[in-house]
């Protein structure tokens, strides 16, 4: 089966941070505006070379404009990557820096967390420009850091995806986490909950062995999470994960969690479906974190964040049940609902 991934046009803008003083070296891609102001978080990660980082910021930003525009928020695609420098590193020098450097786009660019940035580190950013969510929130109001929001949209969809896929509750299923961060952690509290039995890995044994000793879960190392003898796989950590190599070794017959580009290639969304293995798409179920993100930056409460991550849930058992009927790929699904909305604002703008 061949499964193209459909994509709208590449980044309309990518611009290039660099302050040696600060330590600040990355990108910020805006990839759509067509809805809003592009909006993603921004990454702090150690990245061998200035390209490397580029393409993970493009990637990232194109997947944000599919994002924001299927969970219905009036926001754009954009995400900033900051290369970890290999020494010491000054945080607030460098975060100060990067707030600058988001302040010169005039809100062309809404920054918050991401993999390696903290509520402290947007706070840094937000000395230097109002273009920030994830923030400590006022009282009702939406704010802070997005991870648990992710986590809760992550859980809902995975009960939805589970009944589909596997024609059960999570009750009794074993899941395989991989990563144990911010949104993984949190995950694996609500499935232990709801009595799924969990095998987690994680790069950072501090953070595995953390949740090992609390939930009882049982380790693997990273190199088997995605082939371990699981009813999900739930990838929590980088993107790419999912390539032909993974797929075939996959017990697993549902793959849904909050790592942003899961799919390596369109080959792997093509094997997915060869193999009978239901994977609910990435964009769709981590919506969370930028709906609270978006609500912040919106002046919006806490109670909306929680009507519309509970949309999240019921969007991917739709989705789903489409892509089952017509027989493709529920990422092919979902890309081309993404395009119909952001094209139709396109329309409607003309
Ligand atoms: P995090 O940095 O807190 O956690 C990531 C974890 O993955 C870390 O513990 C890290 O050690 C681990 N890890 C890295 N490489 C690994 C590997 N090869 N195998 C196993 N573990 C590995 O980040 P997070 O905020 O929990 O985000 C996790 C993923 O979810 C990321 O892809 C992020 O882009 C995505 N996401 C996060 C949010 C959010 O609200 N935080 C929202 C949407 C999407």
């Amino acid at each position: 089966m061949v499964v193209r991934l459909a994509r709208l046009a590449p980044p309309i803008e990518c611009v290039r941070l660099y302050d040696l003083e600060a330590g600040l070296d990355g990108f910020i891609a805006i990839h759509s505006t067509t809805l809003g102001p592009g909006a993603g978080g921004c990454r702090l990660w150690s990245y061998p070379d200035a390209g490397r980082a580029l393409a993970d910021a493009v990637r990232l930003a194109e997947g944000m404009s599919y994002k924001n525009a299927l969970a219905g928020l009036p926001l754009g695609g954009a995400k900033a990557v900051l290369r970890k420098p290999e020494g010491p590193l000054d945080r607030v020098a460098l975060f100060r820096a990067f707030g600058r450097a988001v302040e010169k786009l005039g809100g062309a660019y809404v920054t918050a967390e991401d993999v390696g940035t903290s509520v402290a580190d947007m706070q840094e950013v937000a000395h230097a420009t109002r273009h920030v969510a994830g923030l400590p929130p006022a009282e009702g109001c939406a704010g802070g850091d997005p991870s648990p929001w992710t986590a809760k949209g992550v859980f809902d969809a995975m009960e939805v995806a589970a009944a589909i896929a596997l024609g059960r509750g999570l009750h009794g299923l074993t899941v395989a986490v991989q990563g144990t961060g911010n949104v993984g952690a949190d995950l694996c509290r609500r499935l232990a909950d709801a009595g799924a039995r969990l095998i987690i890995a994680d790069v950072s044994p501090v953070r595995r062995d953390r949740l090992k000793a609390v939930l009882g879960a049982e380790v693997v190392d990273v190199s088997e999470i995605a082939s371990v003898d699981a009813d999900i796989f739930a990838p929590c950590a980088l993107g790419g994960v999912l390539d032909r190599r993974t797929v075939a070794s996959m017990k697993a017959k549902l793959v849904c969690g909050a790592a942003n580009n899961q799919l390596a290639n369109a080959d792997a969304a093509a094997m997915l479906v060869e193999r009978g293995i239901v994977y609910a798409p990435d964009y769709v179920v981590n919506a969370g974190g930028i709906i609270n993100v978006s609500a912040e930056y919106l002046g919006e409460t806490e109670s909306d964040v929680e009507a519309r991550v509970a949309e999240i849930g019921p969007r991917v058992g739709a989705l789903l049940e489409r892509a089952a009927r017509e027989g493709r790929s529920p990422a092919l699904v979902a890309d081309e609902m993404a395009e119909e909305v952001i094209a139709g604002a396109q329309r409607a703008a003309a």
